[in-house]
């Protein structure tokens, strides 16, 4: 009885393992061919300043649109790129895509937005991302400041040293360089201190709970307060109610991001939200 149990569990178990693997292999495969093929897309989400309520900046995030007209979100993607090398491919591509959208924006007479881009652990500290990212101003005309790179702090605690070395490069660069998912490593204030940072972001677990758990408003509130010791940018992710926003307001939070004002969306459809968005605020209310 009890043998026949654990044999079956021991089936189902490695059945599991098997359709994991496939479907691991099948995503890898698939990838490689997602760049040629051109089925990679870059969504863009709202930064909104806190105290106005202004649209100021954008992050750029990944979505793989496969043939079939299926989705694929990053976090099923992007840990399988990281481990096989194929981020450093897209994230290259993300940077480019999103420098030349901004490019154009420009071009078109929008106000300037600062791009946010998320850089992989992998892209950040083994290929030579300083002569990328030059590179890649360059040929897209996209000025620096406006550009800002996001590390998580797990990028940052890998090689200490390196680490260090290679965001001084970037911000030698004119570029703005961002500590993401903050909250979620161990990052200690001795060693923050050191890193040539402009902007923090609260990671979006802490926000969730907002107003319920007072444990997560006492730590947001802590994250705020020490990154304007350290004069930071912050930004809060992952922002849903207007409860959320209050509380981020009463601590003076520059920014936030979250599906209260928009979800990502398509380079197409951001440009019509902001051009929305602004003429509604430029509307005195009824
Ligand atoms: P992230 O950089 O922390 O990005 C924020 C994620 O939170 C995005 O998920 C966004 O859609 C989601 N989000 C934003 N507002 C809300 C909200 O109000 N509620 C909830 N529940 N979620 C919200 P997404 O686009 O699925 O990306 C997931 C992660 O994948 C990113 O987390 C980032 O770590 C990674 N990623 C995305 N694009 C890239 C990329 O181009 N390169 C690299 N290396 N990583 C990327
Ligand atoms: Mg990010
Ligand atoms: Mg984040
Ligand atoms: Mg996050």
């Amino acid at each position: 009885q009890a043998k026949n149990e654990g044999r079956n569990r021991f089936k189902y178990f490695s059945e599991e393992l098997t359709r994991a693997a496939r479907e691991r292999i099948d995503i890898e495969i698939r990838l490689r061919q997602a760049i040629e093929l051109g089925e990679l897309r870059v969504f863009f989400q709202p930064q909104v300043d806190v105290e106005t309520g202004e649209i100021l900046a954008a992050e750029a995030l990944v979505r793989w649109q496969t043939a079939t007209g299926e989705t694929v979100l990053p976090t099923r993607f992007i840990p399988i790129a990281e481990e096989t090398g194929l981020i450093t491919a897209i994230g290259n591509w993300v940077l480019r895509e999103t420098c030349r959208q901004g490019r154009e924006w420009l071009d078109a007479g929008l106000p300037p937005l600062r791009l946010a881009v998320n850089l992989s652990p992998q892209q950040f500290l083994h290929s030579d991302i300083r002569a990328e990212v030059t590179k890649t101003l360059r040929e897209t005309g996209f000025p620096a400041h406006l550009l800002e790179l996001e590390l998580t702090e797990s990028a940052l605690m890998k090689r200490e040293k390196e680490a260090i070395q290679i965001l001084h490069n970037l911000h030698d660069l004119g570029v703005h360089l961002a500590i993401d998912d903050f909250g979620t490593g161990y990052s200690s204030l001795a060693y923050l201190k050191l890193l040539p940072l402009d902007v923090l972001k609260i990671d979006r677990s802490f926000i969730e709970d907002i107003p319920h758990h007072t444990d997560d408003m006492e730590i947001t509130a802590t994250i705020i307060a020490m990154a304007k010791n350290l004069r930071m940018r912050v930004i809060a992710e992952g922002v849903e109610t207007a409860e959320q926003l209050a509380f981020l307001k009463t601590r003076q939070c520059d920014l936030y991001q979250g599906f209260l004002t928009s979800a990502p969306l398509c380079a197409l459809e951001f440009s019509a939200f902001l051009a929305a968005y602004r003429r509604e605020r430029s509307q005195p209310a009824a």
